[in-house]
């Protein structure tokens, strides 16, 4: 089952630099703020989005399970 991008906006300072490792799965406005909340991950693109979420400096981005539940690593 497919993995979902979570965001807490608040906390989003616009560093942009989860869109500079995929601007698709990591999308800004156009003030350079994610939207990436609810991000569907293409099948195949798990690692790349795992790489994006690693890439938050303020921590704001969580990749989940269909579970909800975080996913830290990937088999
Ligand atoms: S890297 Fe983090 S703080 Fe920067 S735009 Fe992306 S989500 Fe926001």
């Amino acid at each position: 089952m497919p993995f979902t991008i979570k965001l807490d906006r608040d906390g989003c300072s616009g560093h942009a630099r989860c869109a500079a490792v995929d601007p698709d799965l990591f999308p800004l406005d156009d003030q350079g703020y994610s939207v990436a909340d609810g991000v569907v991950v293409p099948e195949g693109k798990e690692r790349l989005a795992l790489r994006g979420v690693r890439s938050c400096p303020e921590r704001v981005l969580t990749l989940v399970d269909d579970d909800g539940n975080p996913v830290q690593k990937l088999g």
